[in-house]
């Protein structure tokens, strides 16, 4: 419950005391941020049987009609509306709301988290809003600028070259040790640095020395091609070709073209 309540009604969303390390400007609107909400969207469900004049009313949420006398919850900030118990959730995150606390925007009822989030983005980092200016954006989630370090030695990424991993970000050094495919050609890992071609799950430096065929070597780099036990191949007759004595028997695994990618974007 501890868990789902910090989940719902962050603490730090409105309460500058858990928020260490904001500068004076960010405070101010920490506390005009949260009295606003309070102010204007902040209620509490009311649990109890549905009156008689609202006998038949639609369930805010579901649409299924409620009967005099069933238990429904209404929300006062929403007018004459009631739900079913069940159906009191966050219109985002779906989660029953507890003890019924809603912010409501739009006729709609939220968590706190998630409405606050209707107005200021989050840090994928340290879970806090962000009130400044900027803010660094990366495969749909945000981070304060110095929040924004690698996921390994946590070295600070702001107008760095990184690669995200996971959703977070990895400085070129850690991910070359930790993450980098070694090259089925060459043997080297490929580093963040370098481009990288994959086809069916193994991985080459997109270079024409490494990414060619293993019979005339010539580059396969947006070429067709065939594969056979991880080598690759131009042609069918190249890979026929490889090994004559064995060439009568066998079939190629494959034939289309590889992915080639850019495994760094810069920052
Ligand atoms: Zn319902
Ligand atoms: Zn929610
Ligand atoms: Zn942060
Ligand atoms: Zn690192
Ligand atoms: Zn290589
Ligand atoms: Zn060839």
């Amino acid at each position: 419950r501890i868990r789902a309540l910090l989940q719902q009604l962050p603490p730090q969303d409105c309460d500058e005391r858990y928020c260490p390390g904001l500068a004076e400007e960010e405070r101010k609107q920490l506390r005009a941020f949260s009295a606003r909400r309070r102010r204007e969207a902040l209620g509490q469900g009311l649990a109890g049987p549905v009156p008689g004049p609202c006998h038949g009313c639609p369930c805010r949420k579901c649409g299924r009609r409620l009967s005099k006398g069933d238990p429904g919850i209404s929300a006062s900030r929403l007018g004459e509306h009631f739900w079913h118990p069940s159906c009191f959730c966050c219109h985002l995150c779906h989660q029953p709301l507890l003890d019924l606390i809603y912010f409501q925007q739009d006729g709609r009822i939220y968590c706190g988290r998630h409405h606050a989030e209707l107005f200021r983005p989050r840090c994928a980092s340290c879970d806090q809003l962000i009130f400044l200016e900027e803010c660094i954006e990366a495969e749909g989630r945000r981070w304060h600028p110095e929040h924004f370090c690698c996921l390994e030695c946590d070295v600070p990424l702001r107008g760095q070259r990184y690669v995200m991993r996971s959703g977070r970000p990895c400085c070129c050094g850690c991910y070359d040790s930790l993450f980098a495919e070694p090259c089925q050609a060459c043997g080297e890992p490929i580093g963040a640095n370098s481009e990288e071609a994959t086809h069916q799950g193994l991985h080459w430096h997109a270079r024409a020395a490494c990414f060619c065929c293993s019979l005339c070597r010539k580059p396969l780099r947006g070429h067709p091609l065939t594969t056979h036990r991880g080598r690759l191949f131009c042609s069918e007759s190249c890979s026929l070709g490889r090994d004559a004595s064995s060439a009568a028997s066998t079939t190629s695994d494959s034939s289309d073209s590889a992915f080639v990618s850019a495994p760094s974007p810069d920052s």
